[in-house]
């Protein structure tokens, strides 16, 4: 017996000792920590396997071939051993990465969703503009959404609310010209109070279509958003080039409130504000950052900007502000150059223009930051012809300005379409720590595309195509898009939100 014990120990001793030699001469740093997921063990199956793509994670910088395993829609496995689930996508040849997130998109709508999950999107968000009424916006897309969907409390909205201004979107009379009084005042702050009580994900503005908003009123604004611990995305007071009221005025003027109020700061389109001047923004932004002011930008890669025509951005000056004239502007309706006749008759009549006014050299600049967010800026889609931000921004990025033109490389490109929008909204919505990463526990919102074929089809006199590429789009662990086509009758969209404490 004693013998006989011995001997099996021994064997034990040898199997450890091999088991050990393995892992030494295997190694079991990065690559490990990056697949220790997988403690279920290859025998588990999953809901949902994307097999053999190259996964790119900008949290982790993982960028290697694996297989993910899904369950219950999160992300449960990262594994460089086969997984086998009920259903399997082949991601072979394709990048793997996290579904975009989009902080700044205007139609949140069905139509708007489709195109936002064939560019990539996985979460819409409506932070500019925003809404007065957060429990209602949400209420209306539950259980309706192709994609995540969210929304800021705006404080554009909720002035026009307050002063009766009944303009279809964006201000023209009251809520655009009246100073508030101390009255208005008292339920624009109570508005705001209840939308982040109902979980708005942040705090919209438009400076710029609410000119009589003093400067007193934007400071009152950005407290709110600092007791919530959000952040402010703002349309800034001026755009362009024409001191005194430029953009770099317009931005002195929210950093500096920033740093009074405690204030998360984000600038919205950076390039259309700014015009040539974007590089200064910039270093004002970097400035603000490194002396601890948390103040951050997006732009969207277009060389126009589009709003409504008979907004205060047309205003007498605009030529001289942003450089530009009437043939700049472009009929959205008709995608005809307007005249100083044309644009009296269309500035009467309302509607969306397209401003031909920011320098491809700037677009650049910024897109080769890898601090500025990519956010598209999409409008509502109302007829034939709209901006094609909406629809192909994030393939745009990807195919041309990554592949074709080499303005930034992959992994920082993807850095700025998800993680960093995840990380602008995590302090004061939590449930964005679980977004804009592929590691175990996140959301299995991942979209998977063909980087040697990722492009926009939209364009300006033919803005209503899909971009072309993006061959699967999950949602909440379930597939939309399956080899580039929609999957029929799934709405696994989900309300992206903050805590709701009414
Ligand atoms: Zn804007």
């Amino acid at each position: 017996m004693a013998l006989k014990k011995e001997y099996w120990q021994g064997i034990l001793v040898a199997i450890a000792l091999a088991v050990g030699i393995y892992f030494l001469a295997h190694g079991c740093s990065k690559k490990a920590s990056a697949d220790s997921a997988n403690t279920a063990g290859a025998a588990a199956t999953y809901d949902l396997v994307i097999s053999g793509g190259r996964v790119m994670d900008p949290e982790s910088n993982l960028d290697a071939v694996r297989n993910v395993g899904i369950r219950g829609g999160k992300v449960t496995a990262i594994s460089a051993s086969p997984l086998s689930g009920k259903s399997t996508l082949d991601a072979k040849g394709l990048v793997v990465a996290p579904g975009f997130i989009d902080l700044h998109e205007h139609g949140a709508e069905p139509r708007n969703y489709q195109f936002q999950a064939h560019d990539g999107v996985t979460t819409s968000l409506e932070l500019e503009v925003g809404t007065d009424d957060v429990d209602k916006w949400y209420a209306a897309r539950e259980g309706k959404a192709l994609i995540n969907y969210g929304v800021s409390i705006g404080h554009i909205p909720v002035r026009m609310a307050v002063m009766h201004d009944n303009a279809s979107w964006i201000p023209t009379a009251d809520a655009a010209r009246r100073v508030a009084t101390p009255e208005d005042m008292k339920q624009m702050l109570a508005m705001m109070e209840r939308g982040f009580r109902e979980g708005a994900l942040a705090e919209g503005m438009g400076i710029n279509y609410t000119p009589a908003a003093t400067h007193q009123e934007i400071i009152e604004m950005f407290r709110v958003a600092a007791r919530y611990n959000a952040s402010v995305h703002v349309h800034m007071r001026y755009s362009g080039i024409k001191e005194p009221m430029t953009g770099l005025a317009a931005l002195e003027e929210v950093i500096a409130v920033a740093a009074e109020t405690g204030a998360a700061l984000h600038v919205v389109h950076i390039t259309s504000m700014e015009l040539k001047a974007t590089p200064d923004a910039i270093a004002m932004i970097e400035g603000a950052r490194q002396h601890g002011i948390d103040v951050t930008t997006e732009n969207y890669p277009y060389t126009a900007g589009s709003t409504s025509i008979e907004s205060t951005v047309f205003d007498p000056g605009w030529q001289e502000a942003q450089g530009i004239t009437y043939k700049d502007l472009q009929w959205a309706a008709t995608g005809e150059r307007l005249t100083a006749e044309t644009f009296e008759k269309y500035r009467k009549q309302g509607g969306i223009v397209v401003i031909h006014s920011i320098p491809e050299e700037d677009v650049r600049i910024a897109l080769a930051n890898p601090n500025i967010i990519v956010a598209s800026d999409g409008m509502r889609i109302t007829g034939a012809k709209v901006h094609p931000r909406g629809q192909g921004t994030f393939s745009r990025v990807l195919g041309y300005y990554v592949r074709e033109e080499k303005v930034l490389d992959l992994m920082t490109a993807l850095r700025k379409m998800t993680l960093l929008p995840a990380q602008r909204l995590e302090k004061h919505a939590p449930a964005f720590h679980d977004k804009g990463r592929i590691r175990v526990g996140a959301d299995a919102d991942i979209t998977v595309f063909d980087a040697a074929r990722v492009i926009d089809k939209a364009t300006f006199e033919d803005p209503l195509e899909y971009s072309e590429g993006i061959e699967f789009v999950l949602v909440n662990g379930t597939p939309v898009l399956k080899d580039g086509q929609f999957v029929e009758g799934v709405m696994p969209g989900r309300a992206a939100r903050a805590p709701i404490s009414h």
